[in-house]
This record gives structure tokens, C-alpha cells and sequence, in this order.
């Protein structure tokens, strides 16, 4: 009798053993994707996976190659390689080293810096495998060819730094029919700085020039960079409800927001740094030491004044273009408004989740319009 409850009890935990192994053996994570992202001074690699994995890295000098094995990972075919067009890397490959190990391989065109880290879901998003391979030389030309714009610019010229949202892993609010958020931004960001660039005195640049994330304080550092007397972040709204519609206009608020909408609209944008993966360089968090906090206040305050004469001008000529979703500007805690010295706006030109207003965005006449209307708002705010 005995003897055989103690069967039972051996059988019953051999059953649990073999259960509690079946998902080590037989599953294991898997990738679903590899996505790059070219920027002008690094290259974003993106690997989905099913599951989180371990990883170790090392890098090779010659030729220069960074490497990662990956643990706990199969392949379901001995070596897997992509060419791709890129500034930076010549080709990904992927090899599998036995039994749930994969070694990944970025082929590099010369020596740069690695960053490698790993995202957890968010949302829509899977666990991802972020490799930023970052080339400093140019990182640093970048930063100095900015630096370099408030030097050598005419006399009397304001400089207007206009920030396209998103970019990247980051797709913004995506339409019924599958437009981005980022790319109608960036389109009516282009278009906006060539008419800007045309004026007698103003010029202007853009925060990111292509399709990749930027994290919301490096957009603030670089307008800071260019000594940006004026910096406008360029959106289209999303919700639920695909009745929603018409443009808004917002700027930040330090003590709460306006109202219950205006302060879920800046959540969300400030979700953009999880979609998009930030991973801050310790100079973005560096303070000034040269700035105290009693002139940062000031300046602060004088920033924000003038944002709420820039935003009132705004709705005035927008509501020309397109129905206005609000009459007046909403405040909310806007991450990439908080540049204290530079008078910031957030515009949200219409609602790509609603049919019609998708159809405009992408029309090329409406971002037009849209432009020009900023253009002559920003020229009207700067004085004759
Ligand atoms: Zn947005």
C-alpha cells in the first residue's frame, strides 16, 4: 500500500517535471523582426523578440565588427545574413551557435560606439534588443555645426528650431488607412523650413531630418544648441473616438494641466520616449552650472509668456486652414516644451484616426497650407 502511493507520488512529480521542462525545451524566445534606423551620427538596430533574453557583447577592431551572443534564443536555420544600405553598417548576421545561442554580428564600415539594451513590452511593442552604434567624430561635428548657427547668422535673424514628433520605433497615431504620425510631421516640417529658410529673417532647422527617434530632451538640447529663439513641435492628434477632429494648440504648463484632455494628450506624448526607446547620454541630464535657479525661473517665466502670445496667434490664423478643436491654447507638463529659455508651442494639426482629416494630411496641398499658415504666424510673432 504504501509502496504504491509512493509510486503515485513519483509518477504525479515526474508528470510535474516534465511539464515544468516542456516550455525550456520546447520554447524559447524567437525573433520576429530586425529593423534599422539611420540617423546622421548613429545607427539604431531593433531585434523582436518573444521573450526576454540574456546577451553578451563584444566588439572586434579589424575588420570592425560588434558582436552579441544571444542566450536562451533559436534561429530554426544555421545562419541568416542581411545586406542593408546604411552610413554606417554593410550587413547584419545572425548565426546560430548550438542549441539556443545565436551570435549576431553588425558589419561596420568604421570603428564606432555600442550601446546595446533591452526594451520591455509597451503597448503594441514586444521585448526588444536595442543596438545603438553610435559614430562620435560625427556626433561631435553635429553638435558644433549647430553651435556654430547663432554665431554666424546675419544680425537681427531669429533662429526657429521646428521639432517633426516621433520618428523611428516611434510611429506616432497611426490613421483608418495606415498613415504615420511621423511621417506627415516631418513632411510639413520640410515644408515649413524651406518657407521659413526663405524669409529675410528667419532660419530655420529641424530636430531630426529623417525616420528616427530622437528622445524628447535631445530635441530640447538641440534647439538649445542652435540658440533657437523659437521651437515648435509638430503633431497630428489621435483618439478612440473617429468622430474627433479639428487642430489644437498647446504649450506647458508647470502646475497641472487645463483640463482632464490636455493632460492625457501629454501623457501620451511623453510616452513617445518609451515607444521610441530613449536612452538619454548623461549630457542630457547634466545641469548648467552656470545657471541659477532664480534666473531659470525668470527666464523660465518669460518663455512661457511669450509662448501664450505665440499660441494665440497660431489659433487665430489656423482656424482659416482647418475647424479648431478648441478656441484657445490648453497647457499641460509637455516634456519637449520644458526648454526654460526658448518659447515652445505643441501643434496638433488634425486627427489622423479621423477619415477625413487622414485624407488631408496627406494631401500634399493641405501640409501646404498648413506651413504656410506657421510661416506667417511665426513671421507676425517675430515683429516687422
Ligand atoms: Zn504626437
Amino acid at each position: 500500500m504504501k509502496n504504491k502511493f509512493l509510486k503515485i507520488i513519483s509518477l504525479f512529480f515526474f508528470g510535474v517535471f516534465i511539464s515544468f521542462l516542456q516550455p525550456f525545451t520546447v520554447l524559447g524566445a524567437r525573433i520576429t523582426d530586425v529593423r534599422l534606423w539611420s540617423a546622421p551620427d548613429h545607427t539604431r538596430i531593433v531585434i523582436d523578440l518573444t521573450e526576454p533574453i540574456q546577451y553578451e557583447v563584444s566588439s572586434q577592431e579589424n575588420p570592425p565588427q560588434f558582436h552579441l551572443e544571444l542566450k536562451g534564443v533559436s534561429l530554426h536555420t544555421a545562419k541568416k545574413e542581411m545586406d542593408v544600405k546604411d552610413p554606417f553598417i554593410t550587413k547584419i548576421s545572425l548565426t546560430e551557435l548550438g542549441k539556443d545561442k545565436v551570435k549576431l554580428v553588425l558589419h561596420q564600415k568604421r570603428a564606432l560606439n555600442a550601446n546595446a539594451f533591452i526594451l520591455k513590452p509597451y503597448q503594441d511593442k514586444p521585448n526588444r534588443l536595442v543596438i545603438d552604434l553610435i559614430d562620435v567624430v560625427q556626433e561631435k561635428k553635429e553638435i558644433e555645426e549647430r553651435q556654430k548657427q547663432k554665431e554666424i547668422k546675419p544680425k537681427g535673424t531669429k533662429i526657429v528650431v521646428i521639432d517633426p514628433g516621433h520618428g523611428g520605433e516611434d510611429p506616432g497615431a497611426i490613421g483608418p488607412k495606415k498613415t504615420m504620425e511621423k511621417d506627415i510631421v516631418l513632411k510639413v516640417g520640410e515644408k515649413l523650413v524651406h518657407l521659413l529658410n526663405q524669409n529675410t529673417g528667419t532660419q530655420a532647422f529641424l530636430t531630426r531630418k529623417g525616420d528616427y527617434f530622437i528622445p524628447l530632451e535631445e530635441r530640447i538640447k538641440i534647439a538649445r544648441e542652435y540658440g533657437a529663439d523659437l521651437f515648435v513641435s509638430l503633431h497630428t492628434d489621435g483618439s478612440f473616438n473617429p468622430q474627433a477632429r479639428g487642430s489644437s494648440i498647446y504649450c506647458l504648463s508647470l502646475s497641472g494641466a487645463t483640463d482632464e484632455a490636455a493632460k492625457i494628450l501629454a501623457d501620451k506624448e511623453n510616452t513617445s520616449n518609451i515607444l521610441g526607446g530613449a536612452f538619454l547620454r548623461p549630457a542630457a541630464f547634466a545641469k548648467d552650472p552656470n545657471l541659477n535657479q532664480i534666473l531659470l525661473d525668470l527666464m523660465q517665466n518669460n518663455s512661457m509668456k511669450e509662448s501664450f502670445r505665440f499660441a494665440e496667434n497660431l489659433l487665430e490664423d489656423l482656424k482659416t486652414v482647418n475647424s479648431l478643436k478648441y478656441s484657445s491654447y490648453r497647457q499641460a507638463n509637455f516634456i519637449v516644451l520644458k526648454a526654460p529659455d526658448i518659447p515652445s508651442a505643441l501643434v496638433e494639426m488634425a486627427f489622423i484616426t479621423n477619415m477625413e482629416d487622414e485624407r488631408l494630411l496627406n494631401r500634399n496641398d493641405f501640409q501646404e497650407k498648413i506651413a504656410k499658415t506657421l510661416n506667417a504666424t511665426i513671421k507676425k510673432y517675430f515683429g516687422p
